[in-house]
């Protein structure tokens, strides 16, 4: 298994200005294998309760999504729940309940630490850093996290980013990690804690590549009937993996590529609960609307 992403799989509970899903599935991990799933095989490491249905796994399987990964244990599942202002940007965690993923210690099948891109979706950096442990000579590891995380965990997360290629954050999070207003001093100063590039991403404003040597900026798809934004950021960093793991390129048109890719999976999540719509769409309409964004942003 070349490419592998270890993170959460979960029940969610949402609230819309429009509307609200109770105990939906959802989940760093399960977002990311979805988008990553359209490019390639993916292998899945996470924990699930007695609670996590079983067709749910079977699907993912169905999407060539390896399910060997991942581990049952007695409880619950993790349960996540949020609310969102109508500005679609700002959101609350009302809720989280890391049940099983508490004492989780993920254990990579012997497939999958020879794998050369790796996922280290949002949840606890000690986690993210005992699975990294296992995998013996990765070319691209990237990491996600998130406010929870930075707020209870700095230290763990610090350490992490020494060893990270890439870390995608949202805007807000990359201010809470440098306590800098300005993005690109944030930016600036996360790069000194030891990745190569990050992804910031700003909701519908779109996202943007900091690397060393290199910068892009990007739009977000224009989608006119946003019903949810939940796994936005994790469906674009399975975008953004699936195309390099998919091409085996790092070159940095190849990074701008993967930005479109990722923009593109992100948009087919946000039009849709869970993983409605982004489980709907295979490659060919990826590329559709690959298409479609490049075109927007060429002048
Ligand atoms: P995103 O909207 O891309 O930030 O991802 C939302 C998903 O992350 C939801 O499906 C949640 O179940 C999951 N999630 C929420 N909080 C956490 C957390 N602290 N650690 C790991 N996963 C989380």
């Amino acid at each position: 298994m070349n490419h592998v992403v270890i993170g959460t799989l979960a029940f969610d509970s949402i609230e819309t200005p429009y509307d609200k899903r109770e105990r939906a599935i959802g989940g760093s991990a399960t977002y990311f294998a979805h988008a990553a799933s359209k490019f390639g095989p993916v292998g899945l490491v996470g924990v699930v309760g007695q609670d996590f249905p079983d067709e749910v796994l079977e699907d993912f399987r169905g999407r060539g999504i390896d399910i060997e990964g991942v581990e049952h244990a007695e409880g619950e599942s993790f349960f996540w729940a949020g609310r969102y202002e109508a500005d679609w940007n700002t959101r609350h965690t009302l809720e989280t309940r890391l049940n099983v993923f508490a004492d989780f210690d993920p254990k990579l099948p012997e497939s999958y630490r020879d794998a050369d891109f790796v996922f280290l979706a949002n949840g606890a950096p000690a986690i993210q850093r005992k699975a990294l442990d296992q995998v013996r000579s990765p070319r691209l590891v990237v990491a996600d996290t998130m406010n929870l995380w930075i707020d209870i965990a700095r230290d763990e997360l610090i350490d992490l980013l020494g060893r990270i290629d890439g870390l995608v954050l949202n805007d807000e999070e990359a201010r809470m990690l440098t306590g800098e207003a300005n993005l690109f001093r944030a930016a600036g100063k996360i790069l000194e804690m030891g990745p190569k590039f990050i992804v910031l991403k700003k909701g519908e404003h779109g996202a943007f590549l900091f690397g060393e040597e290199h910068r892009f900026a990007l739009p977000a798809y224009p989608v006119d009937n946003v019903v949810d934004p939940t796994g936005a950021g994790d469906s674009f960093a399975g975008g953004f993996m699936g195309y390099l793991a998919h091409t085996a390129s790092l070159d940095p048109s190849s990074q701008r590529a993967a930005m479109l890719y990722g923009t593109v999976t992100a948009s087919f999540c946000v039009e849709g609960f869970s993983t409605e719509e982004i489980g709907l769409h295979g490659r060919g309409a990826v590329d559709r609307r690959y298409d479609a964004l490049r075109a927007f942003v060429t002048p």
